[in-house]
């Protein structure tokens, strides 16, 4: 059993950053709220750099983890704005839901990440990149930035992303896990295809230019970079195969003695299983080896405490913490309880999917069944990123009035 204890967040983002607790996600949430509207729609593109006061929510750290769910992000701005008035805000929470839904109807785009960046070589022209010694003033700030506090607002992962590709010409697939190891918010299917995007690969033949002149404007003059790329010729790969459909899910039985797991991908089990769910104890697994950076496992880490906690109390269970998701640490978990099913929060396409589909068939060795449980948010609009966004944008609105929140 293992409760992690640093802090959550580096030195220049401590306080910026919501702490790693419902709690904390929720009142970060509520005081972000008022500026939903107009002025995050008017401010979200400037970057007053660490420390300053943005027009951005800061948020993704806990909306990763699902410490709060996109439904709980889109319910609370609800309450305060019109669908239209808060229309940007809800838009970009929804990006994060098409790129998830966009992974899981074509997982092999995640494998293809994983086969190019183990294949890439790591020459010196990288480490210089990453230890911020480009020379190029705005890039060496933010790569510091990104290792120090685990964050990066939105434009500079684009301006970072566009020069690590069309003016240092260094292969993608290691600046997208360059942003992995460091990113609190690291998170297979937003990083990775937010990268294909900025090199023409996710648009077919639209890549994403970085220029000084835009670099200098949002960024309120702090930085002046010379010598960027002029053009920015779109990156080619062999054709990504159709969309397919979402794996469904059996049925799990809620008669049947059972022990919920609980994994870093949801970490808010209470909104997705009743309270008379047939838990008899609760498993917090947070497994270092399945994320990959220090200051995200730190964050899983004590996000996991919390959940646990959270967890005992809406089931009225016990709960154990462990630092493995393996075979032994489920089965002896299920074992002392007695239980014929573990039920868990449906893990996306990522490491804890893997790790998930691995102890399958153990379980079921063991006579027990793995009911992992999909969220109706995900079930909702997850099928509708088989396009491109702005066909998926059509469908929120209608979700969200189906769903009774407009
Ligand atoms: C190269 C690159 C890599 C990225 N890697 C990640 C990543 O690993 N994990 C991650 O969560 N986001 C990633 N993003 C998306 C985006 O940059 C961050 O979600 C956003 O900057 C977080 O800051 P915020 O919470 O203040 O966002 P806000 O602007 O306040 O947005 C609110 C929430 O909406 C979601 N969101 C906003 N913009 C996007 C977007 N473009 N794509 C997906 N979701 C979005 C996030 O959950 C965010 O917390 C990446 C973007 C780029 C260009």
């Amino acid at each position: 059993m293992t409760i992690w204890a640093a802090t959550a967040c580096g030195a220049k983002g401590k306080g910026m950053l919501p702490l790693p607790t419902r709690r904390a996600a929720l009142d970060h949430l509520r005081r972000f709220v008022p500026r939903a509207g107009a002025s995050y729609a008017s401010g979200r593109n400037t970057d007053p750099g660490p420390g300053k006061p943005s027009a951005v929510s800061r948020l993704s750290s806990v909306v990763r983890y699902r410490l709060v769910t996109e439904q709980d992000v889109v319910a609370e701005v609800l309450g305060r704005h019109s669908f239209n008035a808060a229309g940007k805000f809800i838009q970009e929470v929804c990006w994060r839901t098409y790129w998830k839904g966009w992974v899981e109807l074509r997982p092999a785009v995640w494998q293809r990440f994983l086969a190019e960046r183990d294949a890439a070589k790591r020459e010196a022209d990288v480490m210089a990149a990453e230890a911020g010694r480009t020379g190029i003033d705005c890039f060496d700030a933010w790569a510091r930035e990104l290792v120090e506090t685990g964050y990066l607002h939105n434009h500079a992962r684009m301006w970072f992303a566009s020069i690590w590709i069309f003016t240092l010409r260094l292969p993608w697939t290691l600046g997208a896990d360059f942003f992995l190891r460091h990113l609190i918010d690291a998170d297979p299917a937003s990083n990775t295809l937010s990268w294909r995007w900025v090199a023409g690969l996710q648009t077919a033949g639209k890549t994403y230019l970085a220029r000084a002149d835009n670099i200098a404007r949002y960024t309120e003059g702090r930085f002046a970079p010379r010598g960027l790329a002029e053009e920015a010729a779109a990156l080619t790969e062999p054709p990504v195969g159709p969309a397919g459909k979402l794996e469904a899910l059996a049925t799990p039985d809620m008669a049947a003695p059972s022990l919920l797991l609980v994994h870093h991908e949801d970490l808010n089990a209470e909104s997705l299983f009743a309270a008379d769910a047939p838990v008899r104890g609760v498993l917090a697994a947070c497994d270092p080896a399945l994320l990959w950076g220090d200051a995200a496992r730190r964050f899983a880490g004590e996000a996991m405490a919390d959940a646990a906690t959270r967890a005992e109390t809406h089931f009225g269970c016990g709960s154990t913490l462990a630092d493995r998701l393996d075979a032994e640490t489920l089965l002896s978990a299920a074992r002392a309880v007695g239980a014929r099913q573990v039920l868990t929060p449906c893990a996306p396409v990522g490491p804890v999917a893997d790790a998930l589909a691995g102890l399958e068939p153990v379980l079921a060795a063991e006579g027990i069944a793995l009911r992992p449980v999909r969220r109706r948010w995900d079930a909702g609009l997850w099928p509708h990123a088989r396009r491109g966004f702005f066909a998926f944008d059509a469908e929120i609105e209608g979700h969200l009035r189906a769903e009774g929140m407009l």
